[in-house]
């Protein structure tokens, strides 16, 4: 999906035409592009735009790229020839798509843990460390390096009791792996018999392939985005329906099957879209609100999803942040099963992302048929800190207290109209972050497809009344820091 953005920079007339320009004055097409892409990021950094700045790294790669390939150079991926940890300025999507298997561990000096890059590399499995200081790119390293992620570390002159402990620890790790890969159907229920839902979050037709190895409850967030950005055009009906449909055969009718519409804008730009140019896109014309003003688009999503007409099959909402917005799609998609003319109850959820909907939920709850608490941006716009923004990756803490009260909120207004509620954010797939998001009454998680195993087994160890006590200590705690401490201390055994 992130390359099919990157075909699409490479067709920007801008682009194209500013450096055939250059190249009919006389310049060679290398002196050309580099120029002009040079010219496109003052454009980026002029604006001051943390959002905008970013993407710089995109065009970058596009021209890196080009130019080994314009110098008969190959793009192919190195091949290393024994297990290697890549240090780096900053990696681009298409350096990790195109990684090595060799390559265990990525440490860089720039990026953001919930960037592009983050989301691949969790993806693929590969341990990702971002914010080191720019100096480890001038020291000498030995052959062996040590990347603990855990703990935020990377040492670059192991000893050889420092090497013997990891070797063990990576050891034993890989056999509980193992073990609880071979345990993924078993069932996620805590010591005192509270059962977690633990779903997939998806994001095309062959992540769902791998679900029920993995032992998904189901998918509970699938970001249909890829649609929208796999193609110069928005997809037809037809198109997304076929989609939707593949991806239910392969979930079965049992299982929940939850679609997000098309979360466009802040960070996920699309091309074709035209989306309009915003000083603060992520406070913007994103999400719902892109969908609301671009009907046509939307309705096309809601008639190939209502089509499917089966009743595991659900619709969530992205950024909703007024109860408004939810009525106005409600409408819309009683329309469009009119215009269908079939007998459908569809459950129309929304997502958790602004703290306005967390602080009015008791009454979204009386009309929203289920809450998804996405942690990511719910924690973006509670702490008021841009998700892409490296400077302050530390501050950007999912576990802060703010957002734990935020979730509190969630829980205890779904629950006065009986109404479910989940966590699809990265938090969900953090195993520390677990205790106390069943603690305060979270019975249903949807997570990075890898870590569903793992994750199950780990809940299978927890006590639910402990986790609530502890929850509700975390509640009164003043710093993000502090609750990690602390759940760092009662699970420090557990976690492997
Ligand atoms: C979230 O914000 O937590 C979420 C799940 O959505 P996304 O990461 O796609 O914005
Ligand atoms: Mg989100």
């Amino acid at each position: 999906d992130i390359l099919s953005a990157h075909l699409i920079l490479l067709t920007d007339p801008n682009i194209l035409n500013e450096t055939l320009k250059l190249i009919n004055e006389g310049k060679t097409a290398e002196f050309a592009l580099s120029r002009i892409i040079d010219r496109e990021c003052d454009v980026l950094d002029a604006t001051q735009n943390q959002l905008l700045i970013d993407r710089k790294a995109d065009l970058h790669d596009i021209r890196n790229r080009l130019l080994i390939a314009m110098n008969g150079g190959s793009t192919e991926k190195i091949i290393y020839k024994q297990q290697t940890i890549l240090l780096a300025q900053e990696f681009t999507p298409a350096d990790v798509l195109g990684l090595d298997p060799m390559v265990v561990g990525l440490v860089a000096v720039e990026g953001g843990t919930t960037s592009h890059v983050a989301i691949l590399a969790k993806s693929k499995n590969i341990p990702l460390l971002v914010g080191v200081n720019k100096n480890i790119l001038n020291q000498r390293v030995k052959d062996n390096v040590i990347l603990d992620t855990r703990n935020s570390v990377v040492n670059l002159s192991p000893t050889v009791n420092d090497l013997y402990l990891a070797h063990k620890i990576i050891e034993e790790n890989t056999k509980q792996q193992q073990i609880n890969r071979n345990n993924a159907k078993l069932d996620a229920i805590t010591i005192d018999g509270i059962r977690i839902k633990c779903m997939g979050n998806i994001a095309s037709i062959k992540d769902s392939l791998t679900l029920s190895e993995n032992g998904a409850d189901g998918v509970g967030l699938f970001r249909t985005e890829f649609l929208y950005l796999a193609s110069n055009v928005a997809p037809s009906v037809v198109e997304q329906n076929l989609t939707y449909s593949q991806i239910l055969q392969n979930i079965g009718t049992e299982l929940p099957f939850i679609i997000r519409t098309l979360d466009a804008g802040g960070e996920k730009q699309i091309a074709y879209l035209n989306m309009p140019h915003e000083i603060n896109p992520v406070l913007g014309i994103r999400g719902i609100r892109f969908s609301l003003y671009n009907k046509e688009i939307f309705c096309n999503q809601l008639e190939a999803i209502l089509q499917l007409n089966q009743t595991n099959v659900k619709i969530m909402l992205p950024m909703i942040s007024t109860i408004e917005e939810y009525r106005s799609v409600k409408e819309l998609c009683n329309k469009v099963v009119e215009k269908l003319n079939i007998n459908c109850v569809i459950e129309l959820g929304i997502m958790v992302e602004v703290p306005s909907v967390a602080l009015l939920s008791d009454i979204f709850a009386k009309e929203v048929a289920f809450f998804s608490i996405g942690t990511n941006d719910l924690t973006q716009y509670t702490l008021a800190i841009d998700r892409e923004c490296t400077k302050l990756v530390a501050q950007l803490d999912h576990l802060h207290p703010a957002v734990l009260r935020n979730i509190d909120l969630v829980v205890r207004g779904a629950s006065k109209y009986n109404k479910p509620v989940s966590v699809c954010g990265l938090m969900a797939t953090e195993k520390l972050a677990l205790p106390v998001l069943i603690g305060l009454g979270i019975n249903s998680l949807s997570m990075n497809i890898n870590s569903i195993a793992d994750n199950k087994a780990f809940i299978r160890k927890l006590n639910y009344a402990r986790c609530r006590n502890e929850a509700l200590k975390c509640l009164d705690f003043a710093t993000g820091t502090e609750v990690r401490e602390f759940l760092t201390q009662q699970y420090n055994d557990y976690l492997g």
